[in-house]
């Protein structure tokens, strides 16, 4: 264990707690910026972050090629809201339930905030929309906030994060989402 990765990896949360403390306040939510991620400094997070720590991508990453799971994640989708992990239940009559508002506006925050941070000065406003189109197939989360996802982050590609990220444009976004009555394939 290098005392160096520990410094880094503590930097490593700290910036991107930061970063989303900072568009959480534009979104309106800042309690949500203020609390983002506090459990990345609990032993089982940060622990396996500084073992893994990779500087240019996610240390879990690493972790679940070396073991093949990751105990960080598990526990971070675990306790944290803003992942739509969190509320997926396979066993439940609703397994994909409709996550209220704040946690869907630090969610998108936090979208911006790790792929600002991943791709540094690579970063555009194009960057979100098109991670998101490539992966949206593969996260559990139920169809019409996936709407209201891909609505946002159209948006920012063409008006820029400044001009999206707002209370009025969120919440008008996600209230129109959720009460839409729209017919999905739904497994
Ligand atoms: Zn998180």
């Amino acid at each position: 264990m290098k005392l160096k990765n520990i410094i880094l990896h503590f930097n490593t949360i700290t910036k991107h707690r930061w970063l989303v403390f900072r568009l959480c306040v534009r979104a309106g939510i800042p309690w949500r910026g203020l609390v983002h991620d506090l459990s990345k400094y609990s032993p089982t997070e940060f622990w396996e972050g500084v073992k893994y720590y990779q500087g240019n991508r996610s240390p879990i990453f690493a972790c679940v090629e070396d073991k093949g799971y990751s105990e960080a994640r598990l526990h971070h989708h675990g306790r944290n809201k803003h992942h739509p992990q969190y509320w997926y239940d396979e066993y439940s009559r609703i397994k994909e339930p409709i996550i209220p508002y704040k946690y869907m506006a630090e969610m998108i925050c936090d979208q911006i905030a790790a792929s600002k941070t991943y791709k540094g000065k690579d970063w555009t406003k194009y960057s979100n929309l098109v991670y998101w189109l490539n992966t949206e197939e593969y996260v559990h989360l139920n169809p019409k906030l996936k709407d209201m996802i891909r609505e946002i982050l159209g948006r920012i590609s063409n008006e820029g994060v400044n001009k999206v990220i707002k209370p009025k444009i969120l919440k008008e976004a996600y209230y129109r989402h959720i009460s839409e009555e729209k017919e999905y394939e739904h497994k």
